[in-house]
């Protein structure tokens, strides 16, 4: 099954898509770890596109594509995957359809008061990439991961400033999609408001899974 998460930032598709893993059995693919993976090892895209991230700005559309493109290459795509941050534009949405056809697009729902409670409280695990809440997703043991033990850390683009850049680039650039692929017959909205377990079970039913 090859799948889309559409939302805005702090949405919980990383959450979700952790768990769609396990349900469908297909990797999960987010621009945004692939992105923070060149960062830190300090590769030319990683430097390229730092200052462009933590500004919460959007990597070019050229840029991103090939980045994807190298990605749905792999072997391990062949059953499908979960795009999670992909794509961002309709630029973005023409250039994918001309190298994989998508199945469904979940659009993943929370109202905006919802978004910065979540994004200022995210912790992220600088190894593993599993995310955490300080006050709804509590590591158990404080400022480490629960999957690796590694260590926990606030996001740049999860600063009060660049999360407000972020919702905005998100109401101008990607909002735009979820019209676009309704029109085409893909789209499933799920409500994400509630626990992970209620988001995923919203999840399963719209995918029509038991
Ligand atoms: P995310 O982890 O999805 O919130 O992405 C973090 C940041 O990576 C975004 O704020 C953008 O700067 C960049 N990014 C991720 N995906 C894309 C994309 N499809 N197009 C452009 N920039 C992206």
């Amino acid at each position: 099954m090859k799948l889309i998460f559409l939302g805005p930032p702090g949405a919980g598709k990383g959450t979700l898509a952790a768990q769609g893993v396990v349900i469908c059995k297909v990797p999960h693919i987010s621009t945004g770890a692939l992105f923070r993976s060149a960062i830190a090892a300090m590769s030319p895209v990683g430097c390229k596109v730092k200052p462009i991230i933590e500004g919460g700005g959007l990597v070019d559309d050229e840029t991103t594509i090939l980045l994807v493109k190298e990605r749905l290459a792999q072997q391990d795509t062949q059953r499908g995957y979960i795009l999670d941050g992909f794509p961002r534009t309709i630029f973005q949405a023409e250039a994918l359809a001309t190298f994989s056809a998508i199945d469904k697009v979940i659009n993943v729902d929370i109202p905006d008061a919802t978004v910065l409670e979540r994004l200022l409280g995210r912790r992220v695990c600088r190894n593993c990439g599993a995310n955490f809440h300080i006050t709804f997703h509590k590591p158990k043991q404080e400022h480490h991961c629960d999957v690796c033990g590694g260590e926990l850390f606030i996001r740049k683009d999860d600063q009060e400033g660049a999360i407000r850049k972020r919702l905005e680039v998100y109401r101008e650039q990607t909002l735009p999609l979820i019209a676009y692929y309704r029109k085409q017959g893909l789209l499933l909205d799920i409500d994400a408001r509630g626990p992970v377990d209620t988001v995923v079970a919203n999840f399963k039913k719209a995918l029509g899974i038991s």
